[in-house]
């Protein structure tokens, strides 16, 4: 941590290891956030897990990030396929009026959808990609290649 007022190139970027200025929010090499300024505003944070997550799903190097990856989306993906099943399921048997309600539920069912798709994409490319790395390092003992996807 530097504290130093003047401006001098002390920040080390955590991706590239380039040399930034000490003010500056994203890696003028590789364009990744910094994380002593992410860290501190809310905005630039959340551009950093956004980093971290685009880093993570194209090049996944470790196991642990696909599980914690599936951890983390696999409860949200089965929530909302319950709710899009749910609001069909609701559809088709009471048949509402269309109201505006309706028309939210709509809205909601078509949001959620949209949403399930993204972070299915998300957790697809993650998983392919990381086994697609481990068949390209030789030196990786297969233990795990076929895992069962935990979501039913
Ligand atoms: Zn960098």
């Amino acid at each position: 941590m530097h504290y130093a007022p003047e401006q001098s190139q002390t920040e080390i970027c955590p991706n590239c290891a380039s040399p930034n200025f000490e003010n500056v929010d994203l890696c003028r090499a590789c364009g990744a956030p910094l994380t002593s300024h992410a860290a501190t505003d809310p905005l630039r944070s959340l551009f950093a897990e956004g980093f971290a997550l685009r880093q993570a799903t194209s090049n996944p190097r470790k196991l642990i990030v696909v599980i914690g990856m599936w951890l983390w989306l696999g409860p949200v993906i089965v929530m909302l396929l319950f709710a899009i099943v749910g609001a069909a399921v609701f559809v088709v048997v009471e048949r509402p009026q269309p109201s505006d309600t309706f028309l939210t539920n709509v809205f909601g069912v078509l949001l959620s959808a949209l949403f399930l798709l993204l972070l299915g994409t998300i957790l697809y490319k993650t998983t392919k990609n990381y086994l697609a790395s481990r068949k390209a390092s030789a030196t990786c003992p297969p233990a795990a290649d076929k895992r069962p996807r935990p979501l039913t």
